[in-house]
């Protein structure tokens, strides 16, 4: 029977999301699509958070057991961290050129700036103190925090993914280092539950169309309201902003993401983006390269031919830590609210920015909405009032959905690095 493949089938759902969602929020459906619509979309991602813990812990312990010896662990894990920095700093490079060329905060009118300040005044206030939260902590404290005290505790939530990391990391260690026929029924027990997740992971995508349907349904709603007219208003004002963001965004995966499979590996272009294309869509969608993990793990691993013990480390580490468009927009959003407040910086303020952008984005959470709270922490590092982020609040869910997308497309870009160079990908032909 001719089957439409699955990327086709999610863009068919994506497309169907915006007509519908628009057509809503024309007619003042957003009760019922809340009531009715939303929820499929909320029990979509619930399903692929359900599999993240099992599927990083099962995946992680039998790749690093299969390891014949650990100093292999630790080349990868030191070659993946510094091209994880290495590309976050460039993101934020080209997110300042593209701001300072494009100079967005010099166009939005003066009555605007107001208006948008106003409106947004609470939720800025509600932002600037979570990230006040984050700030109040110790400089260590993001390592001690890997560190969990209890397994159970950390696997009952996903934003403790770094602490089931460290576990199912700590655990293949000791795999390694007992007698074979002591660790064989463990080792089994997690192959059995690994091929289990994968299974599972297919069965939710069938669900996909749907669940992207009703998610981007939902988002349309959210952000328009039942008033669209005022969502014209935002993207003309900023507009231009939202430019600047998007034009960088697209350089770096062209450019950075680009020249590096080009120059390091074999990976024909086309075949990468069609293989990574369910996960894109899914993080376009869903914006949190969080709920996207399982899915950028199984298109990594079978449309692109990365070894399950690269990507099963390299992949849950990069949705935790290395989020380009993340770092990228924060840059581009830093310059654009001190521009619209009619604040200079310097470039010594310029390259605080690249500093502190590169490690918020490695602080930031992957789930929606976490890269405007570390935000706050980059405009307090420059000088820049938090309440700023007031003026560019009622886009940011837009620029979400666009920055997670280049956020995986980098996680999948290092795995594809990373395997080839430990002769580790198998490019399907
Ligand atoms: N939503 C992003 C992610 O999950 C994080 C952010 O920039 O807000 O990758």
């Amino acid at each position: 029977m001719f089957k439409l493949k699955l990327h086709w089938q999610i863009i068919i759902g994506l497309i169907l999301g915006l007509i519908y969602g628009l057509i809503a929020a024309n007619n003042g459906w957003g009760p019922f699509t809340a009531a009715w619509i939303a929820p499929l979309g909320t029990i979509f991602i619930n399903l692929l958070k359900l599999i993240a813990v099992p599927l990083v812990l099962s995946s992680l312990i039998t790749g690093v057991a299969s390891l014949s010896d650990l100093k292999k662990l630790s080349r990868i894990g030191g070659k993946t961290i510094a091209i994880y920095v290495g590309t976050t700093a460039v993101a934020v490079t080209i997110g300042l050129i593209s701001v300072n060329i494009i100079q967005p905060g010099d166009r939005v009118p003066d009555q605007m700036k107001e208006k948008l300040q106003k409106t947004y005044e609470k939720d800025a206030i509600i932002k600037s103190g979570s990230a006040q939260n984050i700030k109040d902590r110790g400089p260590l404290q993001p390592v001690v925090d890997m560190v969990p005290n209890n397994f159970f505790s950390s696997a009952s939530s996903n934003r403790n993914m770094l602490q089931v990391v460290f576990v199912a990391i700590f655990v293949g260690i000791g795999l390694i280092q007992i007698p074979k026929d002591k660790g064989k029924p463990v080792l089994d027990f997690f192959e059995g539950l690994n091929d289990v997740v994968i299974k599972l992971v297919d069965l939710i995508m069938l669900m996909a169309p749907i669940g992207v349907f009703a998610l981007i349904a939902h988002t349309i709603n959210k952000v328009a309201g039942d008033n669209p007219s005022q969502i014209m208003e935002l993207l003309g004002a900023l507009g231009y902003y939202m430019f600047a963001v998007i034009i960088g965004l697209i350089a770096h995966a062209a450019i950075t993401y680009t020249g590096l499979l080009k120059t390091m590996t074999k990976m024909p272009l086309n075949v990468f983006y069609r293989g990574i294309a369910p996960a894109q869509l899914l993080a376009f969608s869903t914006s949190s390269s969080g709920a996207t993990l399982p899915v950028t793990m199984e298109c990594c691993e079978d449309e692109l031919g990365v070894s399950e013990e690269v990507s099963s480390f390299v992949l849950p580490l990069g949705a935790t830590i290395n989020m380009d468009g993340t770092a990228l927009y924060q840059a581009v959003a830093a310059v654009f609210i001190a521009q619209t407040l009619g604040m200079g910086l310097d470039l010594g303020a310029q390259l605080t920015i690249i500093l502190t952008a590169v490690l918020a984005s490695i602080g930031t959470a992957a789930v929606p909405g976490a890269g405007i709270i570390m935000l706050v922490i980059i405009l307090e590092a420059v000088g820049i009032p938090s309440e700023g982020i007031a003026l560019i609040l009622g886009v940011d869910r837009i620029l979400d959905m666009m920055r997670t997308v280049i956020n995986i497309t980098g996680d999948s870009s290092v795995a594809v690095i990373v395997a080839s160079s430990e002769d580790q990908l198998n490019i399907p032909t």
